[in-house]
């Protein structure tokens, strides 16, 4: 018997923060070898705990959390996320336009599947967070990636974005701040974004999972305050900035002149209700996310444990002879590049390896991220910061040797 076949476009789709190297590292383990895993922004992994007031909120109501809810997501949570972006100058956020989903990630699957047509393209940041592609794909869209080039500061550059724009061209994702490279981006950049989409009649789908995790004086502007009545879908979520990973917890608020997205409000809901409705006892801890005390601004200003590990590896770069690195404004992540000698040769999937075998350290190699070059690895902020020097010092000895050879 022949085996099962599968949907053909799979094998254009990577996911590396979870694939071969992460199944290396399964194995090491399983003999015994004790790894420092960089590879997923996992908070809960490294010790962080959703916050007290979140697990209370699901605790008191769990007998309450049996029943499906509304397709969109609770009534009462919906108008925590309204009210949110109301606050922020969302225009249009009514709790009828938002959507509570399985983490940002189901969400995202989603609204491209109510979106495109076969051959659709969708403008993808480079590098991208991969589920952005691999959606894409999956949903029968075509990535059309527009750079964000380190020597820019990871920055898009709006002529470039609008040059790739075609008559086939549906929908600008944006990752502010950035998911690999912590890139925070400015207003005006945002403003010449959402020119672009109003010109060609695009939807913007800003993913900003990673909202109020800034440093040094990094300061983070929404998008859809800035799109009008442009169609905006903006993405947040409990994973990251309340580190609650585990509970599966997204939402998407579409924002714009309702009647220039009927239709895909529509699509969103008949999809959300094939699938149900999202996880409910998470969906209790929203309200209380949305209205509480700001739990993540500590963690990231000086002396807070995030920040603290964003400085070691900053440093550590500095130190480097080896390495050089666009600061990250915002985020879990670092995405250094090799430079000088070791550059030579260099290939991140074949360092990442070597990393694993001889040094116990797992990073992500950059070329996962959808650039065309392999000079690049990511490495979360998550460990504690003395953890982070240790593994900075264990990168510099493998890169030593690349030097040498
Ligand atoms: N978007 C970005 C940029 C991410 O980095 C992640 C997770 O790492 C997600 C979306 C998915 O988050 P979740 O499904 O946990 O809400």
């Amino acid at each position: 018997m022949s085996s099962l076949k599968t949907r053909e476009r799979l094998s254009e789709v990577r996911y590396e923060i979870r694939g071969e190297l992460a199944r290396r590292a399964r194995e090491l383990e399983a003999q015994g070898r004790r790894l420092i895993k960089l590879n997923i922004g996992n908070p809960g992994a490294f010790g962080f705990r959703a916050p007290e007031h979140l697990q209370r909120a699901i605790a008191e109501r769990i007998a309450d959390t049996d029943p499906y809810t509304h397709q969109q997501g609770l009534p009462a949570a919906r108008e925590a996320i309204a009210a949110f972006h109301k606050q922020r100058g969302t225009p249009n956020a009514t709790p009828e336009r938002v959507f509570i989903g399985n983490g940002v990630s189901e969400l995202i699957d989603l609204s491209l599947r109510a979106l495109l047509n076969p051959g659709d393209e969708v403008l993808l940041p480079s590098p991208d967070y991969p589920l952005w592609s691999a959606a894409t794909i999956l949903n029968d869209g075509r990535p059309v990636y527009y750079r964000c080039a380190p020597e820019n500061g990871f920055l898009p550059d709006p002529d470039e974005i609008e040059k790739l724009v075609s008559s086939r061209t549906r929908a600008i994702v944006l990752i502010n701040p950035n998911n690999p490279t912590g890139a925070v981006y400015p207003r005006e950049l945002l403003e010449r974004i959402v020119a672009i989409a109003q010109r060609h009649k695009l939807l913007l789908m800003s993913d900003e999972i990673y909202d109020s995790i800034l440093y040094d004086g990094a300061e983070f502007q929404p998008l859809a305050p800035l799109a009008g009545d442009v169609p905006c879908l903006s993405f947040g979520g409990l994973s990251k900035v309340h580190r609650a990973c585990g509970w599966r917890v997204g939402w998407a608020v579409l924002s714009g002149d309702p009647l220039l997205s009927g239709e895909f409000h529509h699509a969103m809901d008949l999809l959300g209700a094939l699938r149900l409705c999202a996880n409910v006892p998470g969906q209790f801890a929203i309200e209380a996310a949305l209205h509480g005390e700001d739990t993540i601004a500590a963690l990231c200003a000086p002396g807070g444990r995030l920040y603290e590990a964003r400085r070691a590896v900053v440093d550590a770069v500095g130190a480097s002879a080896h390495l050089s690195l666009v600061e990250p404004g915002g985020a879990l992540y670092a995405f250094p590049s090799v430079t000088g000698a070791a550059r030579v040769g260099f290939d991140d999937h074949a360092f990442a390896l070597e990393l694993l075998e001889t040094e116990d350290v797992l990073v992500v190699p950059g070329s996962s991220f959808n650039v065309p070059y392999r000079t690049h690895f990511r490495a979360t902020l998550l460990p504690q910061p003395d953890e982070l020097r240790e593994v900075f010092a264990r990168i510099e000895r493998v890169l030593d040797r690349h030097a040498e050879r």
